[in-house]
């Protein structure tokens, strides 16, 4: 299902960057950033030439643009991306204060976790404004303006005068009206979104949440086709779930490169079982619900210690908000509590890494490990359990119920991480369950992830865009 843009251009806004330019000793180098967006996006972009427009966060981005900020990527046969630049402030009140301590917790339904500062939504206004001038410099006839994420809800609306078509993406989850209720600023949020054609969300809960929402606001919404009628104008609403780049997945398991990485991996804990997770550090991700789990777990099933260990790696993020530096502090202490109580001779029982790595030195645990855990408390899809499943084959996959992904992973074992219980209990029949039991379940899993892939979002959200406006 190749998309039909009909030769029209692509203009993609997102906050973060496909590509950024840093300093390598006395050169400046370009470096592609993993993740989905780019994933999905680059290939898209390289054949439609589109213009990608982005806030420039490389420490050498504006070494390399030209008078308009922008510079051609990857190479000079690429595509023009157009860099943003955001001031110190901006940096703190628009992307740490607004997107973060705003709309991060209460798309997350973590309304105790917000800050409601007058001066966040001012900042987060003008830059709202600073993008949608910058996308106003560029547009041409016909062009069709893809925007993404929580950072830019007023673009939509900042644009409508244009004419052009527009639609967004959320890669978060969208709450409930009594979350969304408690930010000041409702309305002006989605009376920006409003003025898209086209809305998606990963999940049908996400889809609903957001209509009943725009109801509340007194918008006219058809709930059985997903419209919203607002001011005179038409959003269509859909889900589309975000998927992995599956052939790269797949192609990797079979590379004996890095099979030799996974077992040296495995290797170095010198254990039969090893239990593997990877997050952002962040309160979305239950890491300490988690380690409660584990905690029980070694209680209850003591036949497993000396023989399963936990490696947890956790990525640095926002720590230029004081919440996440003492979610840190506990997370080390749970750890230090774990390892004090079940450590016997040369086993340890958590091992626990802090700091962000490649994505490439990632990988091999998803093979060395024989069950992941992913105990999200809330996740708009969560990537790294589907990345896992692509390069098992042997593997079992524990997944939280409230992540996106749940909805698209029958294959999982579920469980509610906020049951300590039925984690440590989970935790058990994912390591005892029966080598045949396992295969049938990834077979499943690996079909669904191949059908419905990243090339598969990418298309089917632009196929469905174009419906919507045709
Ligand atoms: N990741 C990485 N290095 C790390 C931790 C994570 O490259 O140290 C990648 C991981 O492979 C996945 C993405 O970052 O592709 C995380 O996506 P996910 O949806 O699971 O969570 P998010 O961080 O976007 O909330």
């Amino acid at each position: 299902m190749e998309a039909d843009l009909e030769d029209k251009r692509l203009v993609l806004v997102s906050n973060g960057e496909p590509y950024k330019h840093v300093y390598r000793n006395q050169d400046i180098e370009i470096e592609k950033l993993a993740g989905g967006l780019t994933t999905g996006l680059d290939p898209v972009m390289q054949k439609n030439k589109g213009l990608w427009i982005a806030w420039g966060r490389g420490e050498a981005d504006f070494e390399v643009v030209n008078q308009n900020n922008k510079v051609m990527v990857p190479d000079e046969d690429g595509y023009p991306l157009k860099r943003i630049e955001l001031t110190d402030k901006e940096k703190n009140n628009f992307y740490y204060g607004f997107a973060n301590e705003v709309m991060w917790p209460i798309s997350h339904t973590f309304i105790s976790k917000a800050n409601f500062k007058e001066e966040y939504w001012q900042s987060y206004q003008k830059v709202n404004q600073k993008y949608a001038k910058s996308i106003k410099e560029e547009l041409k006839e016909d062009d069709l303006v893809w925007i993404h994420d929580y950072h830019l809800t007023l673009v939509p609306g900042l644009l409508e005068e244009s004419n052009t078509k527009t639609s967004l993406f959320w890669h978060i989850p969208w709450p409930a009206w009594e979350a969304f209720r408690t930010i000041p600023w409702r309305e002006e949020i989605l009376e920006g979104m409003l003025a898209a054609d086209f809305l998606a969300f990963h999940t049908d809960l996400f889809v609903y949440n957001f209509l009943n929402c725009a109801k509340k606001i007194g918008a006219e919404v058809d709930f059985s086709n997903k419209e919203i009628f607002y001011q005179n104008s038409k959003t269509k609403v859909e889900s589309v779930p975000l998927g992995i780049d599956f052939q790269r997945f797949n192609n990797l398991a079979k590379d004996d490169d890095y099979l030799a990485q996974a077992e040296s991996v495995k290797a170095s804990y010198d254990t039969e079982k090893l239990i593997f997770a990877v997050d952002r550090l962040d309160y979305t991700k239950g890491i300490e619900e988690r380690l409660k789990g584990i905690d029980r777990f070694f209680e209850k099933y003591p036949e497993y210690q000396t023989e399963a260990t936990f490696v947890q790696r956790v990525a640095p993020s926002r720590m230029g908000i004081e919440e996440y530096q003492q979610m840190k502090e506990r997370i080390e202490k749970k750890v230090a509590e774990i390892n004090g109580k079940y450590q016997k001779d040369q086993w340890v029982p958590v091992k626990y890494f802090y700091g962000s790595v490649p994505q490439a030195e990632l990988l091999p645990y998803y093979k060395a490990a024989d069950l992941a855990l992913i105990t999200a408390l809330i996740d708009g899809m969560n990537l790294v359990a589907k990345e896992y499943l692509a390069v098992q084959d042997l593997g079992v996959l524990l997944l939280s119920e409230f992540a996106g992904a749940a909805e698209y992973l029958d294959s999982a074992l579920k469980v509610n991480p906020y049951n300590t219980e039925a984690l440590a209990d989970s935790i058990y029949q994912g390591l005892e369950m029966s080598e045949t039991e396992k295969e049938k379940r990834l077979q499943q899993a690996k079909a669904d992830l191949k059908e419905y892939d990243i090339n598969w979002w990418r298309d089917y959200f632009l196929k469905k865009w174009v419906e919507s406006y045709e």
